[in-house]
């Protein structure tokens, strides 16, 4: 309130984008705001927009998100007087690598921001002044159905969260009213703003905690777009994973339920103990069990470590088998779609465990052949496969 009161005292004063370098007379004439901002920080131990932007630097340390984001405040009272206060959170890159390096960061980049003025309080979403609406930050996310989806579940599931358009002089701006991912689409532009207002005459006692929720329902939107021309969404999701974060969690990806996301490996863990609790049953709790299967699909994310192989070196081990299961001695079961055998390559030494992907290691095998390895793989077995040796065909 106190902040509201500085920002009302300048906006009813002509104080409101005087420059202060220029005119050194309105030093003398606008020190009595300047006091008031003192006296603002005597009482409270930082200025207002110390207090905003600390707050976000907290939200973003609270999130792991530093190494990507920073942020930064703009106070009433610099060269110039402004009637506002505000403080955001900007993606951090190379100044040079944008349209305007002379101007700001937060100015060309989607935001999320905090700002206070005579009206009262509002943080959100926001694209930066200078960005443009063919900028592949606006862009990209019209075409992204998924998440426009959860954009517009996100304003109908969250009070008062609602996008803006601002298509007024003065920075001013509209209520959208959006009844389908398709008007969104529509309207999507540089000009929208996914806020949350609250009047002066209505700041609720637990301004905290909206502002809290509302960061973090807007956090996936913001690293979404700020992110867009390097990161897929699955890459910011294997980024959030790393970081222990599941912002991913409330995702509609589909129709499906989405649950929290997880490591591939804890995944795999997770799945083998239900598929063993489901073994031991007996057959009529089974099928109790079974019948209670809602078959809608349920998804995780999850990031997997995936190793590369050689085509090379499986190429060679197809062609050395010249069509048959280098196991069994049995031909391939098929042609594949290219007219060729059907085999698959296996490393005797498995890959995963350490093996290498080289000839040496590496055999073609019927599909069955090649599940046996990997469910029994039998002493005699390896060494039927160790004998082959690499030669040119
Ligand atoms: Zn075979
Ligand atoms: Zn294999």
């Amino acid at each position: 309130m106190d902040t509201i009161q500085i920002a009302q005292d300048i906006h009813n004063s002509d104080a409101n984008g005087k420059n202060l370098n220029w005119h050194p007379e309105n030093i003398q004439k606008y020190a009595p705001l300047r006091r008031k901002i003192e006296d603002f920080k005597e009482k409270f131990g930082k200025t207002p927009n110390v207090i905003l932007k600390s707050y976000l630097d907290d939200y973003l340390h609270s999130k792991n998100l530093t190494d990507f984001f920073k942020s930064e405040g703009k106070p009433f009272y610099t060269q110039k007087i402004n009637s506002f206060t505000w403080a955001c959170i900007s993606p951090k890159i190379d100044k040079n690598k944008l349209r305007y390096p002379q101007h700001s960061i937060s100015s060309q980049c989607p935001q999320l921001y905090i700002l206070i003025d005579e009206n009262g309080i509002e943080f959100g979403f926001d694209y930066g002044s200078h960005v443009h609406n063919e900028d592949i930050r606006v862009q990209s996310l019209k075409s992204h159905k998924q998440f426009l989806n959860y954009l517009l579940e996100l304003t109908r599931n969250i009070q008062g969260l609602e996008v803006y358009e601002n298509i007024k002089p003065n920075n001013q701006y509209d209520r959208m009213d959006l009844r389908s991912p398709t008007d969104l689409k529509e309207k999507w532009s540089k000009d929208i703003r996914i806020l949350h207002i609250f009047p002066k005459s209505n700041i609720p006692s637990n301004l905290d905690e909206q502002l809290k929720t509302s960061l973090d329902n807007l956090l996936f939107v913001f690293i979404f777009s700020s992110l867009i021309d390097e990161w897929t969404p699955e890459k910011i999701s294997e980024y959030l994973i790393l970081k222990g974060e599941n912002a991913f969690t409330s995702i509609s990806w589909g129709t499906g339920e989405v649950k929290k996301s997880i490591s591939y490996k804890k995944f795999e863990k997770e799945q083998e103990m239900r598929d063993e609790e489901a073994r031991v049953l007996s057959n009529e709790e089974l099928f109790e069990k079974a019948k209670l299967a809602i078959g809608t699909p349920v998804f995780r994310m999850t990031i997997q470590q995936i190793r590369e192989r050689n085509s090379n070196v499986s190429e060679y081990a197809k062609r050395r088998a010249k069509g048959k299961c280098q196991l069994c001695n049995l031909s391939a079961p098929f042609n594949n779609k290219f007219g060729s055998p059907y085999l698959e390559t296996h490393h005797i030494d498995w890959l995963s465990k350490d093996g290498l992907d080289i000839v040496e290691n590496t055999v073609a095998l019927c599909p069955n052949c090649h599940k046996k390895m990997h469910i029994l793989d039998l002493p005699q077995d390896r060494e039927v496969l160790k004998a082959i040796s690499p030669h040119i065909m």
